[in-house]
């Protein structure tokens, strides 16, 4: 990620790792606007960082343990930075923090200070105090942080690009029976109205334009208004009357919260992006069950009718899970049925990862390692052919692009389709950060091509 750059060249300097989802990568933009409060210039050299924060995700083993081979080598680093006189003071906040706090300690000696995901507007006083004990703060405070968070300098949210992420709610109550949310982010909690939309406009004077509100359970939302309870749906139409706000998008959803409002605005919100990111995890209603996801695969598919119905060029994407516990062929066989019914445009398969303190970490019907695998195989497939299939169909379509990342050839320049596909065009300097339409060429393994669209003279 990119962070703030300081002019002065003696400033202390801050390294920001992040890992797991969107939720992260904003949070690390917060932490990283600490820091630059604080007087540190971001680095994205770790060898020359005075602080270094890694920001961890805990959803899946492989994802915690990748933290501790990272704490490894950061603890070389730090020894040697020591041989010649200089101090390092490694943070490590997220999930992975919360999660197991002082364990933290305990197996990575380089360690200064653990930060639980609602602590980060502590870390000028954590950090101070970390660099005469080791500190661990995984409480779940009375204040709200988002009030006490200092807010992006214009320079870096000019830094960060036109894509802008903004938080509007956090934790979950669904207690899905694979997952760890519930227990690192804690209870379903949503921001206020004005606060977030506060937070957008400030965003889109300094040049964002398209904005995605994140949450763990998003259409969960249910923000405060003068004393109202105000829906998703509502939120984005106010959204779109911002100034600057070109497109928006949410993520990530819950079936069970798809409520009828929200499914309109699809219809009428025309800052409102096409696509639709609804996880559903699997394809068969037993394991659905056994979950706890509290849907079925036909509650899914009238849901995914019913969007249709209000916005027929919707592309839906989704995450599956294979090899839950008990899960056999037949369940597998569902799964693949459910994909090819819906036709995802893109969707992300992972193999079932034990969490330890979730219910179905204790089940005695674990999949073997050699049939999850296979099955990840077929369905990373299927789901791979149908978003190439996707990709195919564009070419010859118009639609609008803000680009503003620089491609790999000279001139070319970067931005998002409506569909979340990552397109490449020729962009003259003076439309960057604008709403071109542009016509799709050409299909690459990971991307569009596309040339703009002129209007006729
Ligand atoms: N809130 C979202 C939802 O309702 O599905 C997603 C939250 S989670 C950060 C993102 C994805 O990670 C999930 O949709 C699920 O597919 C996957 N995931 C969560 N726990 C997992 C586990 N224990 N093993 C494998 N994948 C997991
Ligand atoms: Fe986890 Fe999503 Fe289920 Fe909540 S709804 S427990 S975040 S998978």
């Amino acid at each position: 990620m990119t962070l703030t750059a300081s002019s002065a060249a003696n400033a202390r300097r801050v390294h920001i790792k992040s890992f797991g989802c969107q939720m992260n990568v904003y949070d690390s933009q917060r932490m990283a606007d600490v820091a630059d409060k604080e007087g540190y210039a971001a680095t994205d050299r770790v060898e020359d960082a005075d602080l270094v924060i890694l920001n961890t995700c805990h959803i899946r083993e492989r994802a915690s343990e990748k933290i501790y081979s990272e704490l490894g080598k950061i603890r070389e680093l730090k020894q040697a930075r020591a041989a010649q006189g200089q101090g390092t003071t490694i943070v490590v906040a997220g999930c992975v923090a919360q999660a197991e706090g002082r364990e933290i300690l305990r197996r990575q000696s380089a360690v200064d200070l653990v930060v639980g995901p609602q602590n980060y507007h502590r870390l000028p006083d954590l950090i101070a105090r970390a660099r005469v004990e080791r500190v661990v703060d995984t409480d779940f405070p009375a204040e709200d942080k988002f009030d006490l968070l200092p807010a992006p300098s214009r320079e870096a949210v000019r830094a960060r690009g036109v894509s802008a992420f903004v938080t509007v709610q956090e934790g979950c109550d669904k207690f899905c029976a694979f997952c760890v949310v519930p227990y690192t982010r804690g209870s379903e909690t949503s921001r206020p109205v004005g606060k977030v939309l506060d937070e957008i406009a400030r965003l889109a004077d300094a040049g964002a334009r398209e904005f995605t509100l994140l949450g763990q359970n998003v259409n969960a939302y249910h923000g405060l208004e003068e004393r109202r309870d105000t829906d998703l749906a509502a939120l984005l139409e106010r959204a779109a009357n911002i100034p600057g706000v070109l497109r928006l998008r949410y993520a990530t959803s819950h079936p069970l919260d798809m409520n009828e409002a929200l499914i309109r605005a699809h219809a009428e919100n025309d800052k409102l992006a096409p696509y639709l990111h609804l996880p559903i995890q699997s394809g068969s209603d037993r394991i659905l069950a056994a979950m706890n996801r509290r849907h079925t695969a036909s509650d899914y598919l009238r849901i995914v009718d019913r969007v249709r119905a209000a916005r027929p060029d919707i592309a839906f994407s989704s995450d599956f899970i294979v090899g839950f516990p008990g899960e056999t062929d037949a369940d597998f066989r569902a799964t693949l049925a459910l994909v090819d019914e819906v036709g995802f445009a893109s969707a992300y398969a992972f193999k079932y990862s034990a969490r330890p303190g979730t219910p179905a970490a204790a089940a005695n019907d674990a999949i073997a390692e050699d049939v999850k695998v296979a099955r990840h195989a077929a369905l990373f497939e299927r789901l791979e052919a149908l978003r190439l299939a996707f990709n195919r169909a564009c070419v010859g379509k118009r639609f609008g692009v803000v680009f503003d990342k620089r491609g790999r050839h000279e001139g070319q320049m970067i931005g998002r389709s409506p569909f979340m596909q990552a397109v490449n065009a020729t962009v003259p300097a003076g439309r960057i950060g604008e709403m071109v339409e542009v016509e799709i060429v050409e299909v690459r393994p990971n991307s569009l091509r596309a040339q703009l669209v002129t209007a006729p003279s």
